[in-house]
């Protein structure tokens, strides 16, 4: 397959090209060469809890492929097994870390569209209203009326969905 083809309209979890991401203040940014593995949610206690969600969006990644580029996750033990890498600035949850493998939290890629979940885990803890949420009204930010005048002077600092040379911008 060629780049043009890899890069186009049918990426997925596995296409080839770099995958690219990071923390919300971007003091953690992270570069995975080559395809991506398996993406899912777990809905288990200790997911939800470390992502402070009502799931874990997470895709396997080579461990041998993962470069972190700027800073590296903190780590808390959250069993015996596992390690739970995240930003000790900002608090974005990053990865899942087991003896076998390394997985990172498909929201903090710069472009986690492109990463469809494939399976959940989990699912003995999944919470009871997590399938009727795609069936509630959906709502614009802007038609919030009330928000209209924080909106309107909103500023992010939030990094943006790409590298950058120097980060917070001088
Ligand atoms: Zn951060
Ligand atoms: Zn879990």
């Amino acid at each position: 397959m060629s780049e043009t083809q890899s890069g186009g309209s049918h990426a997925h979890a596995g296409s080839s090209h770099a995958h690219t991401g990071g923390c919300q203040c971007g003091a953690v940014r992270f570069r995975v060469e080559g395809p991506l593995g398996d993406a899912s949610v777990c809905h288990c206690r200790m997911c939800q809890k470390a992502f402070g969600g009502f799931y874990a969006p997470l895709v396997t990644v080579p461990m041998s492929a993962l470069t972190w580029t700027r800073g590296e996750p903190k780590r808390f033990q959250s069993s015996n097994a596992g390690r739970r890498g995240f930003c000790a600035d900002c608090g974005t949850p990053l990865t899942y870390e087991a003896p076998d493998g390394i997985a990172i939290a498909i929201g903090a890629f710069d472009d986690p569209k492109e990463i469809a979940p494939q399976i959940q885990w989990g699912i003995e803890s999944k919470l009871p209203f997590v399938d009727s949420i795609p069936a509630l009204p959906q709502k614009p930010t802007q038609a919030d009326s009330g928000a209209a005048s924080f909106l309107a002077v909103l500023e992010s600092f939030q990094h943006p969905d790409h590298d950058t040379e120097q980060w917070p911008p001088a």
